[in-house]
């Protein structure tokens, strides 16, 4: 097994890469009960660089029993809401004391730019643990004037209580690993529950080494387990689970649906953030370079594996030859390279799979008639690099404007006026969010209520606040995450009515 060894990694990245990966289950580090593993390849190279446990249903069998005994062990139990806030302030501080090696692993793993795994991954991470450990201490119920009307005699005192929902199973995509990791792992803990993570197969290292540093935060054994593994073996056993009483899932809309109908069977409380295909919509007063400049960081960021990436571009007629060359002539300054180069602004594709699947996607729209105004290919033989691509040309139906690529790949559309536009931004199945580039408040104003996505950014993209909430209306999804509603997704209201 080897590295890129153009580029050297810390000390501490190089060790945590060469120990043996095991599972944590109930604070014990064990490989899957059948011993399989599975494969850790560098997107950068091709190359096999790690092997994680392949566990199965026995294995996550064993994780949930694990979390609930800790749920219910009174270490846990009996902590306080500031135990579990100076834990999670605790586990934010340990992420950052070790953010280089994090952002190393992250790298190797998923293939992005460290300067931007660092930058986004790890810092972002890091701020949302401080965030919602700040919420452990505000979670309330209310006091209730009750009526009770056949009760006229007596008096009541009635009031609500919020309670962790139990066990959490977290199952996380590969895009943003620790990160992802973070927002699940985070309110979950913050609200009492114990957890159960599984990480995506493509990137599961970042999750390990995160449990590594709960353990020595000092969250109690067994509130957080991480189990490796198949989405169809593991994650499919955990979303069945009849001892899990959350899932919360991240990744695409068809696994998504696959997740709830299994937690559907046990009533399992089930938060989904799923794909989208978001508009970023440019105005004929918009300034066409800068418009130009946040429509290719919207899709190109993180190679455009960003559930909300700016896949669709619509820009207004009087302006759309300049902002489409200008988006053209972004995408080919972009340096792509391996992650561990301080040069490269881009990376690899996560897989094979996935760099296939974009190819695949950008091959559609040729056949569909659409233009290729730059990229379109592989670059190279080795790794998984794919030119950032501009088409342009192709209709609503075509399949690249309608399903999520999940890559560098923009299709690009002008309109005439704003009910053709919102039509064009409404019209996939997906509702997670749109970016408007102009400064006519009017027409801004106008637009905002008529666009169905749960996120609608105005002269930016992408820009996340832990305390906005973020989620999807129509396929992308179900439930928000951030902000104080997330608490309400991890507890139970209990009603309280004494007659005194
Ligand atoms: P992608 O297709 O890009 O890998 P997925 O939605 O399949 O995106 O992956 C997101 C997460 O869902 C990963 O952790 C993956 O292991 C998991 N997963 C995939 N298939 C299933 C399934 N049938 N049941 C539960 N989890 C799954
Ligand atoms: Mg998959």
């Amino acid at each position: 097994m080897s590295i890129d060894h153009e580029f050297p990694l810390s000390e501490a990245a190089a060790r945590f890469i060469a120990a043996p990966k095991k599972n944590l289950i109930g604070g014990h580090w064990c490989e899957a009960q059948s011993g399989l593993t599975l494969d850790v390849r560098n997107p950068a190279t091709g190359e096999v660089f790690a092997r994680v446990p392949a566990a199965d249903a026995a294995d996550i069998d064993q994780a949930v029993r694990a979390a609930r005994s800790a749920f219910e062990s009174q270490g846990w139990r009996g902590a306080r809401p500031i135990d579990r806030e100076r834990w999670l302030l605790k586990l934010a501080e340990l992420v950052e004391a070790n953010a280089q090696e994090l952002a190393e692993i992250e790298t190797l793993d998923n293939g992005k730019p460290v300067t931007l795994a660092r930058r986004v991954d790890v810092t972002q991470a890091a701020d949302f643990l401080r965030y919602i450990a700040g919420w452990a201490t505000k979670i309330e119920g209310s006091t209730v004037e009750a009526s009770a009307p056949a009760f006229r005699k007596n008096e009541f005192f009635a009031y609500t209580r919020r309670e962790p929902v139990g066990v959490v199973g977290a199952i996380i995509p590969w895009n943003f690993p620790l990160l992802m990791a973070a927002w699940k792992v985070g309110p979950a803990l913050a609200a009492g529950c114990t957890v159960v993570l599984k990480p995506a197969e493509d990137t599961p290292l970042t999750a390990l080494r995160f449990a590594e540093l709960a353990l020595e935060a000092g969250f109690p054994a067994g509130v957080l387990n991480v189990v490796t593994g198949f989405g169809h073996i593991a994650g499919a056993a955990l979303a069945a689970h009849p001892g899990v009483n959350k899932i919360s899932f991240t990744g695409s809309t068809q696994v998504g649906k696959l997740i709830g109908k299994a937690a559907m069977d046990n009533m399992t409380r089930v938060s989904l953030e799923l794909g989208g295909k978001s508009p970023v919509i440019v105005l004929d007063d918009a300034d066409p370079k800068a418009a130009a400049a946040g429509a290719a960081n919207a899709v190109f960021f993180n190679m455009g594996q960003v559930c909300v990436a700016g896949s669709r571009l619509y820009v207004q007629r009087g302006i759309f030859d300049a902002v489409l060359e200008g988006v053209s002539a972004g995408a080919q300054k972009l340096r792509i390279g391996p992650g561990l180069d301080p040069n490269s602004q881009l990376g690899p594709l996560v897989s094979e799979k996935q760099m296939n699947r974009v190819r695949g996607y950008i091959q559609s729209g040729i056949d569909d008639g659409g233009r290729v105004l730059t990229g379109g290919e592989r670059i190279g033989e080795r790794g998984y690099f794919v030119k950032p691509t501009v088409l342009t040309g192709l209709g609503e139906q075509a399949r690249i404007v309608q399903e999520e690529v999940f890559g560098p790949v923009v299709v690009a559309t002008p309109f005439d006026d704003l009910d053709e536009v919102v039509k064009l931004a409404n019209s996939t199945p997906y509702g997670l969010a749109a970016s408007i580039w102009s400064n006519d408040l009017k027409r801004v104003q106008r637009l905002i209520p008529r666009i169905e996505a749960g996120t609608v950014w105005v002269n930016c993209h992408g820009v996340m606040d832990n305390a906005l909430p973020f989620g999807g209306y129509k396929q992308s999804g179900i439930g928000r995450e951030m902000g104080s509603s997330l608490i309400d997704h991890y507890t139970e209201t209990k009603s309280v009515l004494m007659m005194l």
